[in-house]
């Protein structure tokens, strides 16, 4: 039990972390860098700490320092939100080792899903389906090289064991480009994330992207929440998240889902966690599980009434599950579009200070946003300035909703994404429903070629 907690994080999940202590009567303690002093969490927290400059090295990603506010201001728990330390083993285990909760599951389950090999043989394992591929880590000879890459067959995409982020991947369509792939991934992925091992996959052509949430706690329940359609992206970044998966047969959606929760209780998996698959041709293939609480969270809550994050802790606590999965009712349709600043053509950055900020509202519109006028947005943090969410009884509602809902938003002062996800939203592809991740590139491309021509 505990009843403080230190919110390793900053901008909306900050907020939503605090929103979710206080709703459970629980103290918080917000840690900040000197740009961020007047963010909301920062004000509403019963303690804030200052814990270095506006970089991130230097502020949110030093653990010692986080783990000395812990100390100073007396939190028994730390909340990692997602992104900075939320999947980072190692500090997990000094967490641990200094008697704190981490709100999250054990360090031992987020190495084995961080290591991403690994993660696939315990999924395999537990009965997942799974993109086919090198049973583990690429072989180092050449010649057991192209042997495996024969197995797998072309096209087939060179991924880093240690990778996240979409980075470390490589797409290889023929066994004359295989050994130089391997080796450049290889190079790579030593050079980003520390961890030279790759493992080969199928390339799927026209995938979507469709993830099941679960949550797990330590008395052996476990339950999942319904799966989110996220394919439209960019260069592997989601804009938009919806719920459910348009087109996907319901009882897919379930034996899928029972078959997540199977695998959460042979792990021994605690806490949220996002199991994400391909989804192709009426079949799933498991590529990764995020052992964290994720951006896009909102549509499944949405959608289930669940506070996935208020269930978070409430595990941590030691607590059961409020609810059990004969409780979840499935109701309407969720959207969440992502509000980023940046130039909504060149996708280039936005920094500057807000000068006007008005949030929509109307029925079934929800807005998860640290913004308010007199703001400054720097380019030390992720370009992640809002969310807005719409539920609706049907997908058709929900689509009209959050157009609704983004014409009226109105964020001053820096360059944002809203027109682009209002096109986006107005395309026939996205209308239908279902269309897979590359339709978003495939559209921006049309779309600059027909301006330059
Ligand atoms: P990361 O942890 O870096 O996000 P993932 O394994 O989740 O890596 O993959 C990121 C994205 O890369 C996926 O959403 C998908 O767009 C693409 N991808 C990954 N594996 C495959 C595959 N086997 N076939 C086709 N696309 C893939």
């Amino acid at each position: 039990m505990f009843d403080k907690v230190l919110i390793a994080n900053r901008g909306e999940v900050a907020l939503r972390i605090w929103r979710a202590c206080k709703s459970l009567g629980l103290q918080t303690v917000a840690v900040y860098s000197k740009a961020d002093r007047d963010l909301r969490h920062v004000k509403l927290a019963d303690t804030s700490i200052c814990i270095g400059p506006a970089s991130a090295s230097k502020s949110y990603l030093l653990q010692q320092k986080i783990l000395l506010a812990a100390k100073l201001t007396g939190a028994q728990a730390i909340h990692p939100g997602y992104g900075f330390l939320s999947e980072n083993a190692g500090f997990v285990k000094a967490v641990e080792d200094a008697g704190l909760t981490f709100i999250g599951p054990s360090s031992e389950a987020i190495a084995c899903m961080g290591d991403k090999v690994r993660a696939k043989q315990a999924m395999i394992a537990a009965g997942i389906p799974c993109v086919p591929g090198s049973d583990g880590a690429v072989p180092d000879s050449d010649a057991e090289i192209l042997e495996c890459g024969t197995k797998v067959g072309y096209p087939l995409i060179i991924k880093a064991a240690g990778g996240g982020g979409g980075r470390g991947m490589r797409v290889v369509n023929a066994q004359s480009e295989l050994l130089r792939s391997v080796s450049l991934t290889r190079e790579e992925a030593n050079a980003a994330f520390g961890n030279p091992v790759v493992y080969m996959e199928r390339f799927l052509q026209t995938p979507r992207h469709v993830e099941l949430q679960v949550l797990a706690d330590q008395h052996g329940n476990a339950l999942w929440l319904g799966e989110r359609d996220c394919s439209t992206q960019r260069r592997h970044q989601k804009l938009i998240e919806e719920s459910p998966a348009p087109g996907v047969g319901r009882d897919l959606i379930q034996e899928i889902g029972q078959l997540c929760v199977k695998a959460c209780l042979a792990i021994g998996y605690v806490g949220a966690g996002t199991f994400e698959f391909l989804y192709e041709n009426g079949e799933f293939f498991f590529i990764e599980m995020n052992t964290r609480v994720q951006v896009e969270h909102p549509v499944t809550e949405m959608v289930t009434g669940v506070d996935i994050v208020a269930e978070q802790i409430r595990v941590a606590m030691g607590l059961p599950l409020s609810i059990s999965q004969d409780q979840i009712v499935f109701s309407g349709h969720a959207i969440e579009c992502r509000i980023n600043a940046e130039d909504p053509w060149s996708f280039a950055p936005s920094a500057g200070t807000v000068s006007d900020w008005l949030p929509p509202g109307g029925p079934g519109i929800r807005v998860e946003s640290h913004l308010k006028p007199g703001f400054k947005i720097t380019s030390h943090y992720d370009s992640l300035i809002a969310k807005v969410i719409a539920h609706g009884s049907t997908r058709e509602q929900a689509i009209e909703r959050i157009k609704v809902a983004l014409s009226e938003l109105v964020i001053a002062g820096v360059d944002s994404n809203i027109p682009l996800q209002l096109e986006i939203l107005g395309t026939p592809q996205f209308a239908q429903g279902g269309a897979n991740i590359h339709y978003l590139e495939h559209y921006l491309d049309q779309r600059e070629g027909s301006q330059q021509s």
